[in-house]
């Protein structure tokens, strides 16, 4: 990853069943302690190979909710381990679960320039929007 659940979700549970491999978790589960669903960034592959769009922004009901954050690589690992909106899982050797121990497959087609915490991947729909 990844995408990011942000403050703004429902906890309506539209997007848990929909991800594809399992890597959200709710708000009972979340890590961080926070009162909404969470994504894994370690388990996260942005839907690549399997749907042409994340899945879980998808089917959100809360426009906005759902955000693209930087790819889950290398160059990325400090950003996933210090960020207070992630709490990274540790392996059986007690190694977290970082980019350096293992990296996800994220969207090339993503510039970095549209990443980071806060850009949405949703767009909201055009009939949504005001007209005029
Ligand atoms: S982008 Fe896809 S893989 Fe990632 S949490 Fe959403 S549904 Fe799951
Ligand atoms: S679909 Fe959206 S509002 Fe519903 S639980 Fe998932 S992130 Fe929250």
């Amino acid at each position: 990853m990844s995408v990011v659940i942000n403050d703004t979700c429902i906890t309506c549970d539209a997007c848990l069943q929909q991800c594809p491999v399992n890597a959200i978790v709710d708000d009972a589960a979340n890590p961080t302690g926070k009162k909404q669903y969470y994504v894994q960034p370690d388990k996260c592959v942005e839907c690549v190979d399997i749907y042409a769009d994340p899945q879980c922004a998808a089917i959100c009901p809360s426009i906005g909710c759902i955000t693209w954050d930087m790819p889950f690589t290398k160059e990325f690992d400090e950003h996933f381990k210090n960020e207070e909106i992630y709490k990274l899982g540790v392996n059986k050797e007690g190694i977290v679960r970082s980019p350096a121990y293992k990296e996800k497959k994220f969207r090339t087609d993503i510039p970095l320039e549209i990443r980071g915490i806060g850009k949405e991947v949703q767009e909201e729909p055009e009939e949504l929007q005001e007209v005029g």
